[in-house]
């Protein structure tokens, strides 16, 4: 319905194999290339409870047993996903995500043989997530800050200013280099951002 997107995370040495957010029908997208590289997916992480990051997640689930990681300031948008039906098109099947695990600030995942940090950057979203690769510098930053621009704060729950402070606490400490990786559109560095960005400048 709006183009989302959704990032695939395959290591071939251990066969796993991470997804973050779910829009609706990744799975179709998202099998032929587990089958192609041998990997199982054992985790789903959600940036954030919006609809269209998450409506693809219960057939997710129901086809590959994978462990879904979120943030509980969205568990009422995950459990009783009717909340964003006035946001969402017409006709747009709205399914319920069972969460396993409530992740926030400051957590460690270890995943895909590396250390995954873990950062709460709310302000688009009262839950939104970001998903730190150290090693590899990239981060997975959901809704929160895109090619010169920033989420929405106008739905329920967004605030401007904790968008604000989440991207200069969370995102712009983060090294110039680091690939950023979000929920919309096309990939940028942290660098570039603190530049260029003309809503948060750096
Ligand atoms: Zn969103
Ligand atoms: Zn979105």
């Amino acid at each position: 319905m709006i183009p989302t997107n959704a990032y695939l995370l395959t290591e071939a040495a251990s066969g796993n194999a991470v997804l973050v957010d779910a829009p609706l029908g990744i799975w179709d997208l998202v099998e032929p290339i587990l089958v192609r590289e041998g990997c199982r997916l054992e985790a789903l992480w959600l940036t954030h409870g919006h609809w269209d990051h998450t409506q693809g997640a219960a057939e997710v689930v129901r086809r590959s047993g994978a462990q879904v990681s979120g943030h509980r300031a969205d568990q009422p948008l995950y459990e009783t996903p009717e909340i964003m039906r006035d946001l969402s098109p017409d006709g747009i099947p709205l399914e319920a995500v069972k969460v396993d695990h409530w992740i926030g600030d400051g957590d460690r995942l270890e995943a895909l043989g590396r250390e995954v940090r873990v950062g709460h950057v709310p302000g688009h979203c009262p839950g939104s997530l970001m998903f730190y690769f150290p090693t590899e510098k990239v981060v997975f930053g959901g809704d929160a800050l895109f090619k010169g621009s920033v989420g929405r704060t106008d739905f329920p729950g967004g605030d401007a200013a904790v968008l604000q402070n989440s991207i200069r606490t969370r995102l712009y400490t983060l090294p110039d280099e680091t690939v950023v990786l979000a929920g919309h559109g096309r990939a940028t560095t942290i660098g570039d951002e603190k530049r260029f960005n003309p809503y948060v400048r750096g």
